[in-house]
């Protein structure tokens, strides 16, 4: 943790103190920064996520999580904003001084070095792209589990997309306060050359909520409707481009959506990558699964995949972090290793169970695994999208 930076003044000028604010513009009210905050800096009413700039300690814990890098903003001003202040605002105020005054960037999660420079925020809110819908069909067995394959054709829009990054879907209509609904994320489930290679589509993988708004609207649209979309969104969860780098991807439920994007990618780029692919999936029955038996269709050896179940009636509940210490050998020299990246994505609250697998894992090997995973974190090798 570090203390508020204040910046040097010029002689005759006031100085300047750091600032932590949200961007309303881009924040979607998801609510993650407010649960992570550890000193409860941040809150928020109907309007909009603020930080009381009396109790943030500037320690970055709500940076990584946050989806769409709405929380990620520092400005230098005279006088801190008051929390009614930033509760009013639509969009962020100019800074108070340039760029050039202010101190250095405080760390963050960090991108794989060897992924491609992503592009984010092309279209906002008020400047959506209008994408058209190539297809809908279940990615699960039954209708009972309904999960859908979307796919959504950007036509002559420029939509720069890399595998692991997420776009916003706006759903049509106002809350109930009468303004527009705000954007859901969705992750690309396909790879930077669309869903066919050359074209300018994207897949996504939604799971229709009981109530949820923007799942609902995407689960029933048919071929040919429109969408808007915002983003990209995404800077740090991205494919490394290494042939010599290992994926170690932990996921449940539509959590392998980014997943589906790394592994096309890599068929497609570098099928003959030395880096090795490894997946442990999890979910509650086969028939909840989207893409259940898809990998079957990989080259033999391409990925090393390993399912599981917690729900199957007369059978013990297996999570991923229980297939994870099954494979403890393999995993042990995967997590030594220096050029393997992990990737955790899907349900909220899944990274405690894979860590404490991960800790068992190299229980007695070097440190262990929280100064493996610092490490791995500093060397943007370790990364976790949860929704
Ligand atoms: C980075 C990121 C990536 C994501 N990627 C994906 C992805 O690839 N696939 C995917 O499916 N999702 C993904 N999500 C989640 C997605 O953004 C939405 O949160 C999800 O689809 C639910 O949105 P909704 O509008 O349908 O539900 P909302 O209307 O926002 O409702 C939220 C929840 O409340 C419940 N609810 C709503 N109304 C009621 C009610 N009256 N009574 C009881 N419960 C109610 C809903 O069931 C739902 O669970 C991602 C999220 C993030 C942040
Ligand atoms: S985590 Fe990011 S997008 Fe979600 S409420 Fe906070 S600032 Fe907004
Ligand atoms: S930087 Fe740290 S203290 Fe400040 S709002 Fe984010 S998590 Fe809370």
């Amino acid at each position: 943790m570090s203390d508020p930076a204040f910046l040097a003044a010029a002689p005759g000028e006031p100085a300047f103190v750091v600032q932590h604010l949200i961007d309303p513009e881009i924040c979607i009210r998801c609510n993650t920064c407010e649960e992570t905050c550890p000193v409860g800096a941040i809150t928020h009413d109907d309007n909009n996520y603020v930080v009381n700039a009396d109790t943030c300690n500037h320690c970055k814990a709500c940076v990584a999580p946050c989806p769409t890098g709405a929380v990620d903003r520092w400005h230098a001003v005279a006088r801190p904003y008051s929390l009614q202040a930033q509760f009013g605002w639509l969009d962020l105020p100019p800074q108070a001084v340039p760029a050039a005054g202010m101190p250095a960037a405080l760390p963050g999660p960090i991108a794989p070095p060897t992924a491609a420079t992503p592009t984010v925020q092309l279209y906002g809110r008020t400047t959506p792209a209008t994408a058209t819908v190539l297809s809908n069909r279940r990615a699960t067995r039954t209708h009972l589990h309904d999960v859908r394959h979307i796919v959504l054709d950007f036509g002559g829009q420029r939509m720069p997309l890399l595998e692991g990054q997420s776009i916003g879907i706006l759903p049509p209509g106002v809350d109930e306060r009468g303004r527009p609904n705000v954007e859901r994320l969705y992750s690309v489930a396909s790879a930077r050359g669309g869903e066919e290679n050359g074209t300018n589509t994207v897949a996504l993988t939604v799971k229709r909520e009981p109530s949820g708004l923007c799942s609902n609207h995407l689960a029933d649209l048919k071929a040919g409707d429109r969408v808007q979309v915002t983003g990209p969104f995404g800077t740090t969860f991205l494919l490394p481009q290494d042939p010599e780098a290992n994926l170690l991807m932990v996921c449940t439920g539509t959590g392998v959506a980014p997943f589906r994007g790394f592994i096309e990618q890599r068929l497609r780029a570098m099928r003959d990558a030395s880096g090795a692919l490894m997946m442990f999936y999890g979910g509650r029955t086969p028939e909840e699964l989207p893409y259940y038996g898809r990998h079957e269709s990989l080259p033999a050896g391409f990925l090393d995949h390993h399912i599981c179940f917690s729900r199957e009636p007369g059978l013990p509940r297996v999570y991923v972090q229980d297939r994870m210490r099954v494979s403890a050998d393999r995993l042990q020299l995967l997590l030594l290793a220096p050029t393997t990246h992990v990737f955790i994505c899907g349900r909220k609250g899944m990274e405690a169970g894979v860590e404490e697998a991960f800790e068992d894992i190299l229980r007695g090997c070097g440190g262990g695994w929280a100064p493996q995973r610092e490490a791995m974190r500093q060397q943007g090798r370790f990364h976790v999208e949860t929704y």
